[in-house]
């Protein structure tokens, strides 16, 4: 794993999103950020293989059963990131308020190249939850009963 993506895309004297490294064996923690960018979406991330698996969701997460949602999968980011939240300033990547939504811990039931399946247990986010890869980036995110 690799944080390379990560830190070409940001100026880390100019941002205050922390540099970071990959981890050891994770926590099995997860994020949801609302990020106020040019467009608001909400970012998913996962703490899998010493760094945080992400995806940008622009409808945010389902809260039913039933419905999909569309989760581009973004570049992997640091652990710390976890704790992000603030002002990403005019001019950088990502520029906008984040905020975090949820946080807790997650339970991985099934993860293959195409499909992860987890329990979240969150503030707000409780119940299983399945990634499915259709397209190189895109994924569908929703909610099982
Ligand atoms: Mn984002």
């Amino acid at each position: 794993m690799s944080l390379a993506i990560y830190r070409k895309k940001r100026k880390f004297t100019k941002t205050p999103e922390p540099e970071g490294a990959v981890a050891g064996k994770g926590k099995n923690r997860f994020v949801v950020q609302e990020h106020h960018a040019s467009h608001l979406h909400w970012d998913l991330r996962l703490e899998l293989d010493g760094v945080l698996k992400s995806w940008a969701v622009p409808k945010g997460i389902p809260a039913k059963a039933g419905i999909k949602h569309l989760a581009v999968q973004v570049e992997d980011h640091p652990v710390e990131y976890i704790n992000f939240h603030g002002v990403i300033p005019e001019g950088q990547y990502g520029a906008g308020r984040v905020l975090i939504w949820d946080k807790g811990t997650f339970k991985l039931l099934e993860r293959t190249p195409k499909a992860i399946k987890v329990i979240l247990k969150g503030k707000k986010l409780k119940g299983t939850f399945v990634l499915f890869k259709f397209q190189p980036k895109n994924w569908f995110l929703f909610k099982t009963k």
